[in-house]
């Protein structure tokens, strides 16, 4: 079965509209980022005003732990929404209580809303489904219809994603179709060689798609945090740095396995590796041999690809037609670990067939290094949702709107 798109709801004259959107964006200090999930929402929310809904929009925003927290209110990001659409956005301190339907009451038609954070409300991400389904029936009552364009989200079974589509007739968003078709063409008969490369700090998370991805690929490029659990599984101390001890047998039979089907897996060769993670610390280039015999010892922490890792990615990049990266290689937030991230980067505008970005921070990585998105064949909002994706895995989110992988 197909998506479902806007156009199966419909008219939405006059019809009130929740919209869950993913304007999970990174944050420093109460300011936004990157805004570039923010900007992409956009669209499909004209796109409904232009037809005469009212629009509620609804998204997470960091982890609070199901309770509200100050520091994670979309209060910020319905600021910015405002200022992108040139339009007011009416903002509601709670989720599914009195704020709320205050708020929602209180719209004229074609204009919109935002309600706070579903994750201060332990139901959002509950893994009860009987919880889920209860807080999933509050935010049923704010509206007629369930548009899905959160796709950094669509791998969640979470009450706003998967209960909620199917309390309320639903539809995915332009954002959602749109990141659904240009994945779908990396999973259906990419030109090849088809390379993906795995960074970020999201270890366990990103280590479990490896096996599922094997099959489907020439070659696996690994930096990043999980670079240091793989090296570890290939006998090298790692420090301090990022490790996820109980993978190492999973990483392990996942080396023997890339052996076996003739996958080319690259691994860092060197790394660099500073005395403390900030960044102003003194940090040194050292390689996978000697992570912990530079002068901060057992203590010190890779946190970027070093230089000749970097040059050996950017080849097999470059030589590659298809290409997917989630991850960033290194700490980019901070200039002198951003190299790795800023070669993978430059030689990503230089792959002749489809470059594809996928992950909140992969995406914010690559604006702040100055690249512009159209250097990019796609840059997907969905980390997780779109390795997940394309190991051609069932997503909650997307299953419950019809399709099917
Ligand atoms: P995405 O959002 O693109 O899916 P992740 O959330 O998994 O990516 O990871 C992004 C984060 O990974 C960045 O904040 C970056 O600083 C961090 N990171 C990258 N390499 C390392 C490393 N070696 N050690 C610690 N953190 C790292
Ligand atoms: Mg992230």
């Amino acid at each position: 079965m197909a998506l479902r798109t806007l156009d199966s709801l419909g008219s939405l004259d006059g019809r009130r509209v929740l919209l869950r959107a993913d304007l999970n964006v990174p944050l420093h200090d109460g300011r936004i980022g990157d805004d570039g999930r923010i900007r992409a929402t956009v669209p499909t929310v004209r796109w409904l005003t232009e037809r005469g809904a009212t629009v509620v929009v609804c998204s997470h925003l960091s982890r609070p732990a199901g309770s509200p927290d100050p520091r994670f209110s979309l209060a910020p990001v319905a600021e910015r929404l405002e200022e992108l659409l040139g339009a007011p956005v009416a903002f509601a301190a709670d989720t599914a209580g009195p704020a709320a339907s205050a708020m929602i009451d209180a719209l004229e038609p074609a204009t919109v809303g935002m309600i706070e954070n579903l994750r201060f409300e332990p139901g959002e991400a509950s893994k009860d489904a009987a919880e889920r389904e209860d807080f999933a029936r509050r935010l049923a009552s704010h509206a007629d219809v369930l548009v899905s364009d959160g796709f950094g989200v669509v791998h969640r079974k979470q009450a706003s994603v998967y209960e909620l589509a199917r309390i309320l007739p639903s539809a995915a968003g332009l954002l959602v179709a749109a990141e659904v078709e240009i994945l779908h063409r990396l999973t259906t008969g990419p030109s090849r060689p088809y390379a993906v490369v795995l960074g970020g700090s999201k270890v366990s998370d990103k280590l479990g798609v490896i096996e599922n991805l094997l099959p489907r690929v020439d070659t696996l490029i690994i930096g990043g945090g999980m670079m240091f659990t793989f090296l570890a599984a290939q006998g090298h101390p790692v420090g301090a740095s990022l490790l996820e001890t109980s993978q190492i047998d999973a990483v392990r039979r996942n080396i023997d396995e890339a052996r076996r089907r003739g996958v080319r897996l690259l691994l860092p060769t060197d790394a660099v590796v500073a005395e403390t993670f900030s960044a102003d610390a003194a940090h040194t280039v050292a390689g996978v041999d000697d992570l912990e015999r530079t002068p901060f010892g057992a203590s010190g922490m890779g946190l970027d690809i070093g230089p000749d890792s970097a040059a050996a990615f950017a080849d097999a990049i470059r030589s590659s037609s298809t290409v997917f990266w989630n991850g960033p290689m290194g700490v980019f937030e901070m200039p002198a670990f951003a190299g790795g991230t800023r070669a993978v980067a430059e030689a990503m505008t230089e792959v002749s067939g489809l470059s594809v970005i996928g992950g909140g921070d992969s995406a914010a990585a690559v604006r702040s290094l100055g690249f512009r998105d159209d250097q990019f064949g796609h840059i997907s909002t969905g980390g997780g949702a779109s390795l997940e994706f394309l190991e051609g895995a069932a997503l909650p989110g997307l299953e419950v709107l019809g399709w099917q992988p």
